[in-house]
């Protein structure tokens, strides 16, 4: 980001220079005076700009440590002036040249120096309308920085993410993680004043136990998004044939996820949806080298897959309905833009194998909770006591009494012993 900022003010600057020699030349036609002299104030006006401008984004105190988040407004401010300063160093110059260098020049000569004074202004403008997405990402980050303060409070809650075991997600898988901050620079897809609703899609067939599970995933992401959730009528799952195939291992057919996610739901993905996923009881795949996915979500088209197929596998009751509940919120995770997890053992961590699902939390840590809260604005206490309550009510009582910890731990300073 900082390199960024850096490279369009520098963008920004020589173009006002180039703007400045040929306002100059033009008046140099037009009065008819020694070129020289133009290009040289002119040069001179734009160069002291550019320096100033250069001088307060990289060396003023905290400018280098800009990705890392503090002191952001501070520093945001700066780089969106820092065309308004290249111009006030501008005036300084032609000021300085005109009354103690160049006085006896012409009065047409003032008032066209005045002039090209004035572009940097109003180039300034146009700038900021370009650099209008960073601007918004700046803002959304100044917002969340209240939010990250208060998130720290639960983060005794979490285990930080150790050393992979061989065949964890992260010892095949080289992923960089994704703070809060990253979040945000990202431009994350987010529910919008049109679009509130999670439309959750049964896709073929289930049995009773699978089939009850569904309204049950329906309860919990309204509660972990705070965003209603909308059961849409179930549909057949056809799959032909190259987006499908017959499993080496378990000889069962084998969706490919990509063909759900581009052939049969983004042509019915509704207005409103914040996000559609599908459920289906069918085994996925994402490519020939894989064995199996227990789902795939696309990052910037709002929709999603996910299969119970191996989540019942040799397990109970309740096992089970935790692996759907964080496969469902995972997935849905990734359909607001959020990446996989590095940090802590969490929710958003990718998984291999169940071992490793079964592992992570039923929760998002501190940096994933935060992106939710704020893509949902939900007032992160409330958050808490709604996920408690759907955990009691469906038999998870060490979750509910987790989630009345993380609550607790909002209203005070307390911290878990
Ligand atoms: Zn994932
Ligand atoms: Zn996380």
């Amino acid at each position: 980001m900082f390199i960024l900022s850096l490279m369009v003010s520098a963008v920004l600057m020589v173009v006002l220079f180039a703007l400045g020699i040929f306002m100059a030349l033009v008046g140099n036609y037009l009065a008819g005076t020694p070129r020289r002299s133009y290009l040289f104030s002119t040069g001179l006006f734009f160069s002291i700009g550019f320096l100033i401008a250069l001088g307060t984004i990289v060396f003023l105190p905290g400018s280098l440590s800009y990705s890392n988040g503090e002191p952001y407004s501070f520093k945001a401010n700066l780089w969106d002036y820092s065309a308004v300063i290249a111009g006030v160093g501008g005036v300084f110059a032609a000021l300085v040249w005109q009354f103690f260098v160049r006085s006896r020049q012409s009065r047409q000569e003032v008032a066209l120096v005045c002039l090209i004074t004035l572009l940097p202004f109003a180039c300034s403008d146009s700038a900021n309308s370009t650099v209008s997405n960073m601007t918004a990402a700046r803002e959304a980050k100044a917002e969340g920085k209240e939010l990250r303060d208060t998130i720290k409070k639960i983060e005794p809650f979490f285990k930080p993410m150790g050393k992979p075991a061989a065949y964890d997600w992260l010892a095949s898988h080289n992923e960089p993680g994704q703070t809060f901050d990253e979040y945000l620079s990202a431009q994350p897809t987010k529910p919008t004043t049109e679009r509130q609703r999670i439309y959750i899609l049964p896709l073929g067939t289930f049995n009773r136990n699978q089939e009850n599970l569904i309204g049950v995933a329906a309860d919990y992401l309204e509660a972990f998004y705070d965003l209603t959730v909308v059961q849409m009528a179930p549909r057949n799952l056809t799959s032909p044939a190259p987006s499908s195939r017959q499993n080496r291992f378990t000889r069962t057919r084998q969706v490919k996820a990509r063909y759900i996610l581009d052939e049969v739901l983004k042509p019915i993905l509704p207005n409103d949806a914040a996000a559609l996923i599908a459920l289906t009881a069918d085994d996925l795949y994402s490519n020939e080298s894989t064995n199996y996915v227990f789902g795939q979500a696309s990052i910037e088209n709002r929709v999603g897959v996910w299969s119970l197929s191996r989540l019942d596998d040799n397990t109970d009751k309740q096992t089970f309905l935790r692996r759907t509940l964080k496969v469902a919120a995972h997935e849905t995770g990734h359909m607001f833009s959020m990446r996989h997890c590095t940090k802590y053992e969490c929710l958003m961590s990718g998984t291999n194998n169940l071992a490793e699902t079964d592992r992570r939390p039923l929760d998002a840590c501190p940096e994933c909770t935060a992106k939710i809260c704020w893509l949902s604005e939900v007032v992160q206490r409330e958050r808490y006591d709604r996920l408690a309550a759907f955990s009691r009510k469906n038999g998870l009582s060490r979750d509910a009494d987790e989630f009345d910890r993380k609550s607790a731990a909002m209203r005070t300073d307390v911290r878990r012993p």
